[in-house]
């Protein structure tokens, strides 16, 4: 019987029936624009807007007054980190980030780089976490921003959150958290966390694309960002434009659904990640976890395959979706960013697979993937010159890999 097994659920969800179920009437009859004050269309769209805004709110804590709306988790990243250092620039020019944040976190701070700030890019231990004593020692006097995700999008690492909110609360230092693999799978509070600003995104948490969020914090302290555009003056100032209502309504939806579900669904899919590292590493040797096994998200599966490239290991099961840690871009094949961050040698990390577990994955999915994967890990193995290398004594870690 062949079936597709869908396990790239960090990249996106499928979109929850029920969500597409709550967005329906705002596609068709309920098209109006939440900031026409004048008319029943306008209000209906308005009131559609702020239960979106109390259920997003409610998930983690916070007022609804304090969620901006945005097209996604890019733009509230970029809006956190370039809106709170353009804002508050006479008060130091200095921001601390980490190696492996997501590229949407890295890339402002390399910009903020290029333009007159200094950005210390923390290397996080082995197994992807960054601790409150390393923040500690670089904050400094200057220091405007922390920017450190909950859980990582590789591999699942969870930040010590609630300690480096604290530090930072005690330096007076404005603290960002992009919270997008996050949100919906591990409790997040905004209170007990001391986050300042969180970002989350729709299509990460069984809502739609194109949809996301900001949490800017109102009180203790009342936080401002300049905005990235202007226009209309739509949420408090900070991100004009026409609001995507059936969007906010299904990010609204899916956030309160993911919620209420959020402890069976995770002891659920912590089970079934469970089951399938012990599908592989029973039946295989040579094969490494990359994370952390004590904090890490319930659904994230890194692993490397020894002596095997994860691009062909990919190629060896078409009919299951995950993604390597040796992405294929343009003629090079430059490993995760990620995996080197942690420290993951280049030959492990072009051989890494990231299986991302979701809500409509089964236990025959797990159980399909972990026998297709021991077949082609064994398959490749059996031909392939990296293990007779090895075999024969040769370190990998020296092999230069094409495209370096
Ligand atoms: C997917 C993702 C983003 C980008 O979110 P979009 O809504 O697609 O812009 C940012 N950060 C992390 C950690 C992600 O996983």
């Amino acid at each position: 019987m062949s079936r597709f097994v869908y396990l790239d659920n960090n990249a996106t969800t499928p979109l929850d029936p029920r969500v597409l179920e709550a967005m329906l009437p705002y596609l068709q009859d309920k098209f109006g624009n939440a900031a026409s004050r004048s008319h029943r269309f306008g209000w209906e769209a308005e009131e559609a807007v702020e239960k979106g805004r109390a259920q997003v709110a409610t998930a983690i804590h916070a007022d609804p007054k304090e969620i901006i709306w945005t097209s996604g988790a890019t733009e509230s990243d970029n809006l956190a980190i370039l809106g709170a250092a353009r804002m508050y620039a006479d008060r130091g020019k200095h921001v601390v980030t980490s190696l492996i944040e997501h590229k949407a976190v890295i890339d402002p701070c390399h910009y903020l780089a290029q333009n007159g700030y200094e950005v210390t890019f923390l290397t996080p231990d082995r197994t992807g976490r960054v601790s409150v004593e390393q923040v500690r020692q670089v904050l400094r006097d200057d220091t405007i921003l922390v920017s450190l995700m909950v859980a990582n999008n590789e591999i699942g690492t969870l930040n010590p959150l609630g300690e480096i909110g604290a530090a930072c609360k005690e330096r007076g230092v404005l603290f960002h958290t992009d919270a997008t693999q996050a949100f919906g799978k591990v409790p997040i509070d905004v209170e007990v966390m001391g986050i300042d600003l969180l970002s989350l995104s729709g299509h990460k948490i069984y809502g739609p694309k194109g949809i996301g969020a900001l949490y800017v914090r109102r009180r203790n302290p009342r936080v401002r960002l300049q905005p990235l555009q202007y226009g209309g003056g739509h949420e408090r100032g900070m991100r004009s434009g026409t609001l995507n209502v059936p969007g906010i309504v299904g990010l609204g939806a899916a956030a309160e659904i993911a919620l209420g579900e959020m402890p069976a669904e995770s002891a659920r899919l912590a089970g079934l990640r469970d089951r399938l590292w012990a599908g592989l590493s029973e039946r295989l040797t040579g094969i490494v976890l990359n994370g952390n096994v004590e904090h890490r998200l319930p659904n994230t599966l890194n692993v490397s395959f020894l002596y095997v490239e994860g691009e062909s290991l990919m190629m060896g099961f078409n009919d299951i979706a995950v993604s390597s840690g040796s992405a294929c871009t343009s003629a090079s094949l430059e490993p995760s960013y990620v995996l080197k961050g942690i420290g993951v040698g280049d030959d492990l990390a072009h051989s890494s697979i990231r299986f991302s577990l979701g809500r409509f994955n089964t236990t025959e999915d797990i159980d399909y993937t972990a026998e297709r994967v021991v077949a082609a890990v064994n398959h490749l193995r059996s031909m392939s010159p990296l293990q007779e290398m090895a075999e024969a004594g040769i370190d990998l870690s020296t092999v230069q890999w094409a495209g370096h």
